[in-house]
């Protein structure tokens, strides 16, 4: 089985490239530049020295002992993105392409941002290099998220708040590619997540196997063995993807993907672009499953989570999905909340909302496990960003 995209960037018929005439010839200097560096060792040193001094990697695999007992089935193995400099895995992902950037010569930064998190990490890095960079955020999303806009601004980066549509992630994404169109010469534009048109995918997706690559190796020491199941919750797709990419070609390990069940399984009440009302179609370059009404217009989303409420998700996802190598599944707003409040108490880890759907799913299948088995759920963020949010609605 051959999980690496073809040449156009395709994982059977998801993913390539759906973008304005203007912007090929930019994806294909991207394209050369990232296959150049990819097994290149001096950037690859240069990369995981960064991974190790900058952002303190390798994360730690911790065995959650008191979350496996209280629920009496899988060994429970978390693995610590929350404990990443910025506090999410988004900081893997900035990392490796503002030294792309910095390869290409590229002096400009851009970024899109829903909740901030992956602003903050791009703002981080930028500082670190002393780059200029520019943060697109919906007007929305800035007044929900106050305090990743003030981070981003005491990081040097400007915030550029986006007005039109549902002022979201969406509408931010839209500007961000407009500006590259405008000032492709000197820009840099680092996407997200394991999203957009190709090599964004491939690439984002190769910087964050960083995850999975430590996971083997750690529960290899801890257990002699690879694990039975492995847990991760997918927005755009970047950790998830990030866990599982180095364990797709063992055939024992299975895998699920937690999307956001939110409010109902209505469609515009949830992001779980599995669940009834995902289609495949195209949006913001790439091919995949979105959330589209009987029309073809995208729905609108919903979800406790930010980084999660998305309408597509990530090309190779699709593509493991119609393969049926991973599993999907969902975990609603309030399941997400209650795993939020059972972690903090169990384990004295307050997981970011978006980890807390994969909690969720852990706890709902654990009991049904034997205590033989290893399950490692991707705790892909720290919940400090959304204590305010959380004592509102338990109020
Ligand atoms: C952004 C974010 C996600 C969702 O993005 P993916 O690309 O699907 O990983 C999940 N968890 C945290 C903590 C995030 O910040």
């Amino acid at each position: 089985m051959n999980f690496q995209p073809n040449e156009r960037g395709y994982w059977g018929e998801f993913g390539g490239r759906f973008v304005p005439e203007t912007l090929m010839s930019p994806l294909e200097e991207l394209t050369s530049a990232y296959f150049a560096i990819r097994d290149d060792s001096e950037f690859q040193a240069e990369f995981l020295n960064l991974l190790q001094d900058f952002s303190g990697r390798p994360t730690p695999l911790f065995y959650a002992k008191r979350l496996s007992e209280t629920l009496g089935g899988a060994k429970i193995y978390l693995k610590r993105e929350d404990l990443g400099h910025t506090g999410s895995h988004k900081i893997n992902n900035a990392i490796g392409q503002v030294l792309l950037a910095k390869r290409m010569g590229k002096k400009r930064i851009i970024a899109e941002t829903g909740a901030g998190q992956h602003g903050v990490a791009t703002a981080t890095v930028c500082a670190l290099f002393g780059l200029e960079c520019v943060v697109y955020m919906g007007t929305e999303d800035m007044r929900r998220q106050e305090l990743n806009v003030f981070r981003m601004r005491l990081l040097g980066a400007e915030v550029r708040g986006v007005d039109s549509g549902s002022k979201t992630l969406k509408d931010a994404i839209n500007e961000a590619l407009r500006d590259w169109v405008t000032n492709v010469d000197t820009t840099y534009y680092l996407l997200g997540s394991a999203l957009g048109p190709h090599p964004y995918p491939l690439m984002v997706r190769d910087f964050q196997s960083h995850i999975g690559k430590e996971a083997r190796q750690q529960i290899l020491e801890k257990e002699g063995r690879l694990p039975d199941l492995l847990v991760a919750c997918v927005g755009g797709g970047s950790n998830s993807i990030g866990l599982f990419h180095p364990f797709l070609q063992d055939e024992n390990v299975q895998m699920i993907g937690v999307e956001a069940g939110g409010k109902s399984s209505k469609l515009g009440e949830h992001a779980a672009r599995f669940m009834e009302g995902g289609k495949v179609g195209v949006l913001q370059g790439t091919k995949s499953y979105l959330l589209q009404d009987d029309r073809g217009n995208i729905s609108l989303t919903h979800s406790i989570s930010a980084g999660l409420d998305y309408a597509s998700i990530g090309p190779e996802h699709a593509y493991l999905h119609d393969l049926g190598r991973v599993e999907y599944v969902s975990a609603n707003d309030e399941e997400a909340l209650k795993a939020f409040q059972t972690l903090s108490q169990t384990e004295g880890i307050i997981p970011a909302l978006e980890s807390s759907h994969g909690i969720a799913h852990a706890i709902k299948i654990a009991p049904e496990m034997s205590p033989n088995e290893i399950m490692v759920v991707n705790l892909s963020g720290r919940g400090d960003k959304d204590v305010n949010q959380v004592q509102e609605m338990l109020a």
